[in-house]
C-alpha cells in the first residue's frame, strides 16, 4: 500500500467519474459547441454569481489569464509573500503580463486590509501602477490556511476606493467553503474574477475555471487562445467537473477531519517543533533542528509514505480523495511508532 500524500493531485479519477466522462456530449469547443463544458461554465458561474465562466486546462493558466486582464505592462500586483502566482507559476506574471509583485508580509498567506493600503504605489509617474489585489483562499504554502470573510469584505472596500481590480486564487476555495460553511455567491459578490481548480481536493484529472462578469471577461477566451489553451472535445474534461461538483464537495470534510487528527499525532512527536493550525486539509510541520529533514522524508518513503518539503525545514502532508480509511490508519501507526 502506497501513501501518497503529497498533494491532492495525485487523485485518479473514479469509476464513477470515469463512467461520467464516458457518457459525455462533446463537440468543437474552438466553435463553443461542446455542450459538456458550456453546461459546467453555465453552472459554476451561476453558483458564483457571475455573469461568464471560461474553462481552462489548469489553474495556472487560469490566474495568468486573470493577471493579463486586469493589468498593462509595467503594472503592479499585490499579493502575499506565499503567494502561488509568484512563486509556483514560473515567473508568468512579468512573462506573460510584463507586471511585477508586490508583496506583503502575511500571516499564513494572509494579510490585511491596512497592509494593502499601505502597498498601494503613490501615483507619481516614476512608480509602477498598482492595479490589482490578489487574495488566495485557502493558502497552498499557508498550510490550507482560511481567510477571515470580514477581512475580505475589507479589502474589496480598499480596492473600491483605490479603483483596483480583485483576483481570488481559489485552487482551493473548495475547501474553505466547506470548511468555513460559507457559499461560492459570497465570494462572487466580492471579487472582479475567481479562478478554481477541479484537479485538487475535487479529484478530477485536468481542469480549471475563471469567472467574471461580461465586462472583464469578454477578453478571457482571446487571452486563453494566446497563452495556448484553446481545446477541442474538452467536454470529456468537463464531464469530470460536473461529477465532482456533484458527489466530491461535501466530503471535503473527511478530507479536513483526517488531515487535523495526522496534526494532533504529530504535535506530540519529539522530533516536531511545530505544527501549523490545520483548517482544510493541509498539514504543515516543522522538524526540531537536529532531525535531518532529508533523511526524514526519506524514512517515511522507505515505509511507502511520500510527503515534500515546503523548503525553510518544513514539511507538507495533504489529505485527498485517494487516500483511504486503511491508509490512515496505517500512517497514524507509523506516526506513533516515531
Ligand atoms: C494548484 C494551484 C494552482 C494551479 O496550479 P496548476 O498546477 O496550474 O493547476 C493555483 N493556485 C494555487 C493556490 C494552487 O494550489
Amino acid at each position: 500500500m502506497t501513501i501518497d500524500l503529497r498533494s491532492d493531485t495525485v487523485t485518479k479519477p473514479s469509476k464513477g467519474m470515469l463512467d461520467a466522462m464516458m457518457q459525455a456530449k462533446v463537440g468543437d469547443d474552438v466553435f463553443r459547441e461542446d455542450e459538456t463544458i458550456n453546461k459546467l461554465e453555465v453552472k459554476v458561474a451561476k453558483m458564483f454569481g457571475k455573469e461568464r465562466a471560461l474553462f481552462f486546462p489548469s489553474g495556472t493558466m487560469a490566474n495568468q489569464t486573470a493577471l493579463k486582464l486586469h493589468t498593462k505592462p509595467g503594472d503592479q500586483v499585490i499579493c502575499d509573500k506565499y503567494a502561488h502566482i509568484y512563486n509556483y507559476e514560473s515567473g508568468g506574471a512579468s512573462f506573460n503580463s510584463g507586471i511585477s509583485c508586490k508583496l506583503i508580509d502575511g500571516v499564513r498567506g494572509m494579510f490585511t486590509a491596512k497592509q494593502v493600503e499601505e502597498a498601494i504605489n503613490p501615483d507619481a509617474y516614476y512608480y509602477s501602477k498598482t492595479s490589482l489585489v490578489e487574495v488566495e483562499n485557502t493558502t497552498n504554502k499557508g498550510g490550507g490556511a482560511c481567510w477571515d470573510f470580514d477581512e475580505i469584505i475589507k479589502i474589496n472596500e480598499v480596492c473600491k476606493n483605490n479603483n483596483l481590480g480583485y483576483h481570488l486564487d481559489g485552487a482551493r476555495i473548495w475547501n474553505a467553503l466547506v470548511a468555513k460553511n460559507e457559499t461560492a455567491m459570497q465570494y462572487g459578490n466580492l471579487f472582479d474574477t475567481i479562478s478554481v481548480c477541479f484537479s485538487k481536493g475535487l479529484g478530477c484529472p485536468v481542469g480549471s475555471i475563471l469567472v467574471g462578469n461580461s465586462e472583464i471577461m469578454n477578453d478571457a477566451i482571446r487571452i486563453r487562445k494566446i497563452f495556448g489553451g484553446n481545446m477541442r472535445q474538452a467536454g470529456y474534461l468537463a464531464a469530470a467537473g460536473l461529477y465532482a461538483l456533484q458527489y466530491n464537495l461535501d466530503r471535503l470534510k473527511e478530507d479536513h477531519k483526517r488531515a487535523k487528527e495526522i496534526g494532533e499525532k504529530l504535535t506530540n512527536l519529539s522530533v516536531i517543533k511545530h505544527v501549523e493550525p490545520i483548517e482544510t486539509n493541509i498539514v504543515i510541520f516543522e522538524l526540531i533542528d537536529d532531525v535531518d529533514e532529508k533523511l526524514f522524508v526519506k524514512q517515511l518513503a522507505d515505509k511507502n509514505i511520500h510527503i515534500i518539503s515546503m523548503g525553510g525545514r518544513k514539511l507538507r502532508m495533504v489529505t485527498h480523495l485517494d487516500y483511504t480509511d486503511a491508509m490512515h490508519n496505517k500512517l497514524i501507526e507509523v506516526i506513533n511508532l516515531i
